[in-house]
């Protein structure tokens, strides 16, 4: 065995075969892949082999297409056989909900390229004649599905990747990971030790363990799964016989079953209600090729369904039960990417779905160790998408959840209920007993709209406007007419000091520094000029600043601030709830402030983007005049043990001014009536600053900073897109997120957000489209579950365009 190596990727089941063939493919050969026992040892070898492009997220599911096209490429190089099937497949919908979610998968995958067909249930009895029809009202089918041979596969890619100049040694464990001080790694295995520049972590069923071996916790969990083979069936003989071919797979969201035909027999598997976790706490290194024991009972509900949907199944015997397991993230899609706090450790791991997966993960995880960049919009599988509070007992409650509603429909208004309430602020009680439905994200509850008194405050799930819709809009009409309050604590906030700080983030963000008492809104770019970041940046003092932004990035921006803060003379730390938040806003927001406060709160003395401490009757606190309602407003930050009190002050002098609570629907309604965007939806790493139309906030002439360069050059050139907001002639359904944009009866984008405009009264929509119809005022049209919607560009907000009411 070699003693060093560029990249040590420890794992060789489907995931690290790829992530070593996708590192030679960019030109690096110094590199060794390390496997315990043998390849495919972990949960691939017993994998159904099933794959498809279908996923929640438009960026993983380009990726699961890269997968897919991509077996053809090793299969050619290496000469290994990946017992290629692509049958496709159909999508089968039991419910007109289901269907309408099948019409906006179908929707998105045009974007993206993909020839889904949306088909009647008697069309897809035709493709797939097993099924019995009256249980389906229509279906979707996807030419790019089938199933593989999980072995054959993986050793295509290490075979490809062998080919290429790449070490593979089994039977051999990685026992220990030490870091050296500049930042390699010493790997220690049975057959010795090896210097690394990088070490990739694709362990599968013992990420955890590799993971612990470096000091961090992986929020992943192996499930148990089963799926049975049938006896040979006369059906699927005949259907051979009459259509000429394989019988086609076939996805039954009903009876939450997958199936697919083996040999003259079918295969079927399901995601089953009383889902088994397996090895909770810790894996077990002798857990060699091992099934575990079949339990038919657990899986005996769904089982009945499909022996009734495929009525040939239940009349034959079944020839073996497969029961093995795999793992998962909390939200099913895999962890991919570099670890805040450690130096070159990869992790390419949670991928429950190795065959739809592999080649994206190991595409943009090779890009990102070569090129520093992965290349893609890969935030939906970014390790950093999950903070500390993702611990064992949390991802256990998710993981189990998520296992078992993979078949399920997630509806937009939908908040899933395992593992909460976890995180919460003071107030939480508070705004509960007020009436707040409440919402989660990183973990922390957070109101999503208030119920009135009187009401039951729980919401009916719909990919239409729902029970919410008359409150949220009464929430909207406070704050236009007088003054609302929310909770802001689940933004992310930083406090950055030092001698040094002030130059440092000079370096790291595209806007200038604002002067002592000030803020300013400000990008922040990576080496090539996008988007990672967008924030309000505050001046308190001199090397001391406050940074807020988005909250389920903190670990994401942490990640990055960390990685290039330098030794000394500035300190970064991410305040989480140890500050904590509440926004007024509206016409009488002022006044409020002003009975809380003895200081001068009129615009001239506190004029909008102003920042400073401030007691609010008792109360120390940090009040800038800033909202992102689009009104006049505040934020005010305070200490935790402060915000009953500060609640409390607000509400009692608000009285007579109007006050009320809104919630996180009502800002996103007035956002989106000022055309604001936000981070991870119109601000994503794949968007330059120009193109999302923030280039007012990037200044090019201040010192040299991070993206500069390319941000100049994207100034120059325009870029490629541009965000537009529009108007829909939506009726009762608006956009979500991910629709496409048509012109002229062309797709030519995707809605990065929408929603209702409850005080201006129309259905908004953003999203970026191609520059050279950035100017169209007409011609363009938005997808709402299936129709075609007219879209109307606005050019300027549809609620105050001047920005009078929250400059005044
Ligand atoms: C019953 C069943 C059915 C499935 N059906 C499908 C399907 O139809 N389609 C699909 O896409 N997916 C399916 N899957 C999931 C699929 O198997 C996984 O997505 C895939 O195997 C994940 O691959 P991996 O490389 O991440 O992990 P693994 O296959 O677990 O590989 C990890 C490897 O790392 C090695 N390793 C770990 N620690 C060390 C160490 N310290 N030193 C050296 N080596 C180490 C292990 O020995 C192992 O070989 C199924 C899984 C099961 C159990």
């Amino acid at each position: 065995m070699k003693n060093s190596a560029k990249v040590v990727v420890i794992g060789g089941g489907v995931v690290g075969c790829s992530v070593l063939y996708h590192l030679t493919k960019l030109g690096w050969t110094d590199v060794m892949l390390i496997e315990r026992a043998e390849l495919t040892a972990g949960s691939t070898w017993h994998a159904a082999g099933g794959f498809h492009t279908l996923n929640g997220d438009p960026n993983v599911a380009k990726l699961q297409q890269y997968t897919v096209e991509l077996y053809k490429e090793i299969e050619d190089k290496s000469g290994v056989a990946c017992g290629l099937h692509l049958t496709g497949g159909v999508m089968l919908a039991g419910t007109e909900d289901r269907m309408d979610w099948l019409k906006m998968a179908h929707a998105k995958g045009r974007y993206l390229g993909m020839h889904t067909e949306i088909i009647s249930a008697e069309e897809a009895k035709k493709r797939m004649p097993l099924i019995d029809e009256k249980h389906f009202v229509g279906a979707m089918y996807d030419p790019l599905e089938g199933h593989l041979d999980p072995y054959g596969t993986t050793h295509a890619y290490a075979k490809s990747a062998r080919m290429n100049g790449a070490d593979i040694v089994v039977r051999n464990r990685v026992l220990e990971l030490n870091p050296r001080d500049d930042g390699t790694w010493d790997v220690v295995t049975e057959q010795g030790t090896v210097h690394a520049e990088h070490v990739v972590n694709a362990g599968g069923l013992w990420a955890r363990e590799v993971g612990r071996m470096v000091g961090i916790e992986l929020p992943v969990l192996a499930m148990e799964h089963m799926y049975l083979l049938t006896e040979d069936i006369p059906e699927v003989a005949e259907a051979n016989k009459t259509t000429g071919k394989e019988v086609i797979t076939a996805l039954d969201f009903e009876g939450e079953i997958y199936t697919r035909q083996e040999r003259g027999g079918m295969l079927m598997g399901t995601y089953e209600k009383a889902a088994k976790p397996w090895s909770e706490q810790e894996t077990p290194w002798d857990f060699g090729q091992n099934l575990l024991e079949p339990d038919l009972d657990r899986i005996a509900p769904e089982l009945e369904v499909g022996f009734e949907h495929f009525p040939s199944y239940g009349n034959t015997g079944i020839k073996k039960i497969i029961n093995g397991p795999f793992t998962f993230a909390p939200d099913g899609n895999p962890l991919v990417g570099p670890i805040r706090g450690l130096k070159n450790f990869w992790v390419a791991c949670g991928v429950m779905a190795g065959f739809s997966q592999g080649g994206g993960v190991g595409l943009a995880l090779s890009n990102w160790i070569v090129k520093a960049d992965p290349g893609f919009d890969v935030w939906g599988m970014d390790v950093a998408r999950y903070g500390d509070y993702a611990t064992l007992a949390y991802t256990n409650a998710k993981v189990r959840e998520n296992y078992s509603r993979r078949f399920r429909i997630r509806f937009p208004n939908e908040e899933l209920p395992a593992g909460r309430p976890f995180r919460t602020t003071p107030i939480y009680d508070r705004l509960l007993a007020d009436g707040a439905v409440m919402g989660e994200s990183y973990g922390l509850e957070y109101p999503l709209w208030f119920a009135p008194k009187g009401m039951d405050a729980k919401e009916v799930f719909s990919f239409r406007r729902s029970t919410d819709f008359e409150h949220v809009g009464n929430e909207v009409a406070r704050v236009r007419t007088s003054v609302g309050v929310m909770e802001t604590s689940g933004y992310a906030k930083y406090r950055v000091t030092g001698e040094g700080a002030e130059t440092w983030l000079s370096h790291m963000l595209a806007n200038k520094i604002p002067a002592t008492g000030r803020m300013v809104l400000t990008p922040m770019l990576n080496d090539n000029g996008k988007l990672i970041g967008d924030f309000t940046l505050a001046k308190l003092g001199e090397g001391d600043f406050l940074i807020i932004g988005s909250g389920p990035a903190e670990q994401y921006h942490m990640r990055w601030f960390e990685a290039h803060v330098p030794a000394t003379g500035v300190r970064i730390e991410a305040c989480g709830l140890n500050l904590v938040g509440l926004s007024i806003a509206g016409p009488n927001s002022r006044a409020l402030l002003q009975k809380m406060t003895k200081q001068d709160v009129s615009t001239g003395a506190f004029p909008f983007m102003a920042i400073r401490k401030m007691d609010l009757g008792p109360i120390p606190a940090v009040v800038g005049r800033v909202t992102f309602t689009g009104d006049l407003g505040y934020e005010i930050w305070v200490k935790p043990e402060y915000q009953r009190a500060l609640l409390d002050l607000v509400l009692k002098e608000g009285a007579d001014l109007g006050i009320g609570h809104f919630g996180l629907r009502a800002l996103n309604s007035m956002r989106l009536e000022k055309n604001f965007g936000t981070w991870a939806r119109e601000y994503r790493p794949i968007y330059g600053p120009y193109e999302a139309g923030l280039g007012r906030f990037a200044d090019l002439k201040k010192n040299d900073f991070i993206g500069r360069t390319a941000a100049a050059e994207e100034k120059a050139s325009g870029g490629t897109l541009r965000l537009i907001a529009f108007k829909v002639d939506a009726t009762d359904a608006d956009c979500i997120g991910d629709e496409p944009i048509w012109h002229d009866g062309h797709v030519v984008g995707w809605v990065t957000s929408g929603g209702y405009g409850h005080w201006v009264k129309a259905s908004i929509a953003m999203g970026y489209v191609p520059i050279e119809l950035a100017d169209k005022t007409d011609g363009f049209e938005i997808e709402v579950i299936g129709e075609r919607r007219k879209a109307h560009p606005i050019r300027e907000a549809l609620f105050d365009p001047k920005g009078e009411k929250m400059r005044g």
